[in-house]
């Protein structure tokens, strides 16, 4: 038995992460201070082996147990959440990512970073590999969140290299499941939640431009790899499978049974127009692929999250 630290535990990923860990027999402190996550996501936890702390990891933290694993997942993620809180997003990813790996430090503790394919911007390669740099504006209003990802890479990079710690990055690509937020503006709670109130689903542009959706079990199980594996260079971790928004917008449509119109609305400012990840690294060196389809991933998801989940309250 290990004992896993996850920050940002109570958010939607991370609250995965420590339901998977505490399954396969391992001891989870959760680090969360509810900026974007809730209680709700870790009710169902509660046991001797999990324990809760509302810290906020841009001020110093430090807890006084042996660690083994810390899981790195604490930032704002939803466009929603990092246009109302931009400086909150770039100093969890500076000092908290480096409060964070000082602890890793302190305990000898293997670390991964959550990262994202958002540091590959609005790409110009594609599918992206994990060689691609990236093609990312750093004053537009998503560079808050893009460049506090690339900083915290950066850094993690430099703490194992120049302080030896065991390092690993992981680069999500959009994923999907049951505890989403409904109104948290990302496609699939959006579309979800407006098919089962039949209301006109909002596509933005033509809905031309493409995503790639992976199931969120496939994801933990892909980090959870990678954090086992002793590799320190990022690796993709996603769902190849490619679609359009207007094709999602349609299967949510047809999944839910809706009577809901597709409408479109102005595409928002630096909206990648293709995003799928290249995971032939995920494949070679984890053996890891997804093993959850789009629609298969839908239907799970509105099966575990119940209309109520999945429609909520406005904030
Ligand atoms: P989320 O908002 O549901 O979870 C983030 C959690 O971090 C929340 O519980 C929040 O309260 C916590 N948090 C934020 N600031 C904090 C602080 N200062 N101190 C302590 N806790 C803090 O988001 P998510 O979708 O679960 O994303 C988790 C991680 O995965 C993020 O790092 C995100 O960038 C990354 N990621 C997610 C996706 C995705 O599709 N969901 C894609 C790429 C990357």
């Amino acid at each position: 038995m290990a004992t896993c630290l996850v920050t940002g535990g109570a958010g939607f990923l991370g609250s995965h992460m420590c339901e998977e860990l505490l399954r396969r027999g391992h001891r989870v402190i959760c680090v969360d201070n509810l900026e974007t996550g809730s209680l709700r996501n870790i009710a169902h936890l509660r046991q001797p082996e999990f324990t809760h702390l509302n810290i906020d990891i841009i001020e110093p933290y430090f807890v006084d147990e042996p660690i083994d694993f810390v899981y790195h997942l604490a930032s704002p993620a939803s466009p929603i959440d990092y246009l109302r809180l931009p400086l909150h997003t770039l100093k969890v990813g500076s000092y908290g990512t480096h409060h964070t790996l000082g602890l890793a430090k302190h305990h000898r503790a293997r670390f991964l970073l959550a990262s994202t394919s958002e540091v590959y911007g609005d790409p110009q390669v594609h599918p992206q590999p994990e060689t691609y740099w990236g093609h990312v504006n750093p004053i537009g209003p998503r560079g808050v969140y893009d460049e506090a990802k690339r900083y915290a890479e950066a850094l993690t990079m430099a703490y194992h290299t120049q302080q030896g710690v065991d390092t690993s990055m992981v680069r999500i690509f959009n994923t999907y499941g049951p505890r989403m937020r409904p109104h948290d503006g990302r496609a699939i709670p959006t579309f979800l939640r407006q098919a089962l109130q039949d209301r006109p689903i909002t596509v933005f542009g033509e809905g031309k431009q493409t995503r790639s959706f992976c199931y969120v079990d496939d994801l933990i199980r892909g980090i959870i790899a990678l954090a086992e594996s002793g590799f320190h260079e990022p690796v993709n971790i996603g769902n190849p499978d490619e679609f359009t928004l207007l094709e999602l917008a349609e299967m949510c449509v047809e999944v839910t049974g809706s009577r809901s119109e597709i409408v479109f609305e102005a595409l928002p400012t630096d909206d990648p127009q293709v995003r799928q990840p290249d995971i032939t690294r995920a494949k070679d060196l984890l053996g890891w692929s997804p093993q959850i389809a789009l629609r298969e991933g839908l239907q799970k998801t509105i099966e575990l999250a119940g209309t109520e989940g999945l429609v909520g309250a406005r904030r």
